[in-house]
């Protein structure tokens, strides 16, 4: 454990108490893009509203691969966006908008501290705001809630609070109620600080929503005759039968505060930023297999928790996208790479502002650099400046589609091999090798495969074909002894695979088959999951 005597740098203290760290989880089309513009709007790191839709749009415009390449600069910068906003900084961290639920978005996840979660308020709780909220949950994220799009015609409020509470089994704790709905939304009562902030559709940036203390004001009677008395009624309910607000629960991933609002007309987004600067965590200590790292501690560590392919294929320069977990980032520092147990020089690394026009060379727990390597750092993997520690709690998860690789030509199998090893160590896909050498892909969502595709051709000059394979799950092995092993190696040879790293895995063909061998080796671990490294 840490020695507690030790007093922490004063400076690094207090720049890692001033980090927020976040990324933002919703189901496609709830307005995650929207928020995340308004979000630096109102940060100052943006002048013009559609900046980052057009980079959205430019990333969706086509699903042509290499139009997607020419893309790679832009995704690479907008993948992490840094921003100052009252004396804090701020680390938005983006998951992947594609419809398509990637594995990214799960490990991306673990690199924040928070999320904020946005739900359309005319759709309720959806499928991917379901799983998204279980990977935050394996670490207990605290999760900031916005009901987006009050401008429509949307479901009863306390209607959605429900639905969060039964799907998503998260307490809820209303910090804003809306006042009226779609073509008569006139605005949220702020519960705390009793006070009805006023809506006005339009997408320019104000400075300050206009304000209305108090909600017995007569001047709410005046203005909103036909909304107010359902806003008394409403707020009696609540302050009866809701939740109040508590922090820590709220920390303890138990309780989300809940805003409603309309992202689109920068209606709401304010409180998002207050909440996450007043409420959400700075950086935390970390497990890091021997012991907690502590985020002010001198010694700089961290861990890479995604790997992307770079602008220029030739060269096959890879980003390891690296959150800072204590210490301080210089440029020019040597660290160790643990699992590789080598030194290596941290040059030229990209740091990360969503305003390109302020430079910066330093970082420190929480914050987010890009790393230039080939093929060196994987996913998981950690460097520190020294003591060999090790991240936990990026999970590989049991990928849900299986496709068999072959090739066109036989002679290109070498090049098959190095570029599905390379990209399985990028993490654009997972790869198992079959006995007798064949390749079997898995992934979560089905883009993977084209993706993969796709690069293969291009980066690899290989073409190659996935056909469908008769596999429904796979789980990852161990065992209580090398006997129990050998044997179980042996029955289920036809059923076993290896992962780029080498674990054993076993191929299940349904689920029945799972679990009739479950069953039947019930010594033998099978984990649905696996960390990395
Ligand atoms: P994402 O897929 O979650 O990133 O969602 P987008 O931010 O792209 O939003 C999806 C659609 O909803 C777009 O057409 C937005 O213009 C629209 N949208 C976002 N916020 C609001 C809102 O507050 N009100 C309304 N009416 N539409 C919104």
């Amino acid at each position: 454990m840490t020695d507690t005597h030790t007093p922490y740098p004063p400076e690094l203290m207090r720049d890692v108490a001033k980090r927020r760290t976040f990324a933002i989880i919703s189901h496609p089309d709830a307005g995650k893009t929207t928020l995340t513009e308004k979000l630096l709007l109102f940060g100052g790191a943006i002048q013009l509203a559609g900046t980052v839709k057009a980079r959205k749009s430019a990333r969706h415009a086509t699903s042509d691969w290499m139009e997607v390449e020419k893309q790679r600069g832009i995704s690479v910068t907008s993948s992490v966006m840094q921003f100052d906003y009252q004396g804090h900084t701020i680390n938005l961290l983006d998951t992947p908008g594609h419809e398509d639920f990637s594995e990214d978005t799960y490990r991306v996840l673990t690199a924040v501290d928070a999320a904020v979660m946005v739900i359309d308020a005319a759709k309720g709780v959806e499928a991917q705001t379901i799983k998204l909220l279980d990977v935050c949950r394996l670490r207990d994220t605290p999760i900031i809630t916005f009901v987006n799009k009050l401008d429509r015609e949307v479901r009863e409020p306390f209607d959605l609070l429900a639905e969060i509470e039964d799907v998503l089994k998260i307490q809820c704790a209303p910090v804003t109620w809306p006042l009226g709905m779609g073509k008569a939304f006139r605005g949220v009562y702020h519960l705390q600080e009793d006070r009805v902030l006023r809506f006005t559709a339009g997408e320019e940036k104000r400075s300050e929503a206009e304000v209305i203390k108090g909600i017995a004001n007569a001047q709410l009677d005046a203005l909103f005759p036909m909304e107010i008395g359902q806003l008394r009624e409403d707020v009696e309910l609540i302050q009866g039968a809701s939740n109040p607000f508590m922090l820590g629960e709220f920390l303890a991933g138990k309780q989300t505060p809940v805003f409603f609002g309309s992202g689109i007309n920068n209606f709401g987004v304010q409180e998002i930023l207050q909440a996450l600067i007043d409420w959400a965590p700075p950086p935390q200590a970390r497990d890091a297999g021997s012991r907690m790292v502590q985020p002010a501690e001198e010694k700089f560590s961290g861990f890479v928790f995604k790997i992307q392919a770079n602008m220029d294929p030739k060269h096959r320069d890879r980003i390891a996208f690296f959150r800072i977990c204590s210490g301080r980032y210089s440029s020019g520092m040597k660290v160790r790479h643990v699992r590789a147990g080598r030194e290596m020089k941290l040059a030229n690394a990209l740091t990360f502002m969503a305003n390109e026009r302020v430079l910066k060379d330093d970082g420190v727990a929480g914050d987010i650099i890009g790393i230039h390597n080939h093929g060196q750092l994987q996913i998981g993997d950690t460097l520190t400046e020294g003591e060999a520690l090790g991240f936990k709690g990026i999970p590989y998860f049991s990928p849900e589609l299986f496709r068999a690789a072959r090739l066109r030509d036989p002679l290109k199998s070498k090049q098959l091999q190095k570029g599905l090893q390379e990209l399985g160590e990028e993490g654009a896909i997972q790869v198992f090798e079959l006995e007798g050498g064949n390749m079997l892909l898995g992934a979560v969502g089905v883009l993977q495969f084209e993706v993969v595709a796709q690069r293969l051709k291009d980066e690899y000059k290989v073409d190659a074909i996935f056909e469908s394979a008769d596999i429904h799950t796979a789980r990852w092995l161990t065992f209580p002894d090398e006997l129990t092993r050998r044997n179980f190696e042996r029955e289920q040879a036809h059923r076993m695979g290896k992962d780029v790293d080498g674990n054993p895995v076993y191929l299940a063909s349904s689920r029945y088959n799972l679990e009739v061998t479950m069953e039947k080796w019930p010594k033998v671990g099978f984990h649905a999951t696996r960390e990395h490294g």
